[in-house]
């Protein structure tokens, strides 16, 4: 993430961390206002939270807060975390008064997004991995499809050898 505020950069605890995201922590110069933690004032320290790939570098919404620690404990902590946080972008974006043909591209692609993480909250560690990877490759796949083909290469006997890149529709 390309952020010139950003003078930390921590793996984030927990499956999010496990998946490579990273959170980033700074201090832009003049950044003043309320600790959403602690609703302290005064001069705050700014978190960014990047999603692997292929989910948005950065979350729209970047957090503020009086302390590092509080900065980032105002960021989501996991995967269902994440997925309400591209539901409130979706609704935002659906709200508008006047939505144009941008917006509600936009809100479809942020509603697709918010599927997806839901899903990856309800998988194991290996699953998800293997989720991410599908998404990668084809960030239109829906979620029944990625699911789909995660357990039925899960459910490979363990040891046998996977070749190629499983995808839907590879023969089986
Ligand atoms: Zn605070």
């Amino acid at each position: 993430m390309n952020v010139g505020w950003a003078s930390y950069a921590a793996e984030w605890p927990g499956p999010l961390g496990q998946d490579g995201a990273v959170v980033v922590v700074g201090r832009p110069h003049g950044l003043r206002g309320r600790c959403p933690v602690c609703g302290r004032r005064g001069r705050l320290w700014q978190a960014a939270l990047a999603l692997p790939q292929p989910f948005p570098g950065a979350l729209d919404a970047i957090v503020g807060g009086c302390s590092r620690d509080h900065a980032v404990r105002a960021l989501p902590a996991d995967w269902s975390d994440v997925a309400a946080v591209f539901t409130r972008l979706t609704d935002a974006l659906r709200a508008d008064d006047e939505p144009t043909f941008w917006h509600e591209k936009l809100a479809t692609r942020r509603a697709r997004q918010a599927e997806q993480a839901r899903l990856l909250s309800r998988l194991d560690p290996t699953a998800r991995r293997l989720a991410l990877e599908l998404l990668r490759s084809d960030e239109l796949l829906d979620v029944a499809q990625i699911e789909a083909v995660a357990s039925a290469v899960l459910a490979e006997p363990p040891g046998q050898h996977i070749g190629g890149q499983p995808g839907p529709g590879a023969p089986s």
